[in-house]
């Protein structure tokens, strides 16, 4: 996995992914990556998420719509939202992964509940980025 988010200096969020599928590429499986809501998610009302892991999963807990709309419904921070998520309703599915996320202000969260998740953070002239850099294939 390859991704992104960014918040840029007028407030626009984006989140971008990349990937190269789950081990031995099951032929015509399509992951979670190129789902919007799925893997990849950004509005500018609330964050910008993208994902790494077992895309299935990511697929049926629609991961990275479920952390903004419990932001934008709810109420609760993106940090509370991507624990929620990622910490209890994917695992509780089976599943696991992580995200990279950044939201409207700027606050960032790396969560992940596998061992380790590759991650790095940049901050340029007011403009946040953050990655993830997944060499290994889920
Ligand atoms: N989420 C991807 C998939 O399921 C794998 C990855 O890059 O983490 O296709």
């Amino acid at each position: 996995t390859v991704g992104c988010v960014a918040l840029d200096k007028y407030g626009n969020l984006a989140a971008g992914t990349s990937t190269g599928g789950m081990t031995n590429k099951r032929w015509g499986r399509v992951g979670d990556v190129p789902i919007i809501g799925a893997g990849t998610y950004a509005n500018n009302n609330t964050c910008a998420v993208s994902s790494t892991g077992w895309g299935e999963f990511f697929i049926r807990a629609m991961v990275a719509h479920d952390i903004s709309a419990l932001m934008d419904y709810k109420g609760l921070s993106l940090e509370e939202a991507a624990k929620e998520v990622i910490q209890k309703k994917v695992p509780e599915l089976g599943g696991d992964g992580g995200i990279i996320a950044v939201d409207k202000n700027g606050n960032m969260v790396m969560e992940f509940n596998t061992t380790g998740m590759f991650r790095a953070t940049m901050n340029d002239k007011g403009e946040l980025y953050i990655g993830i850099f997944n060499d290994q294939e889920n």
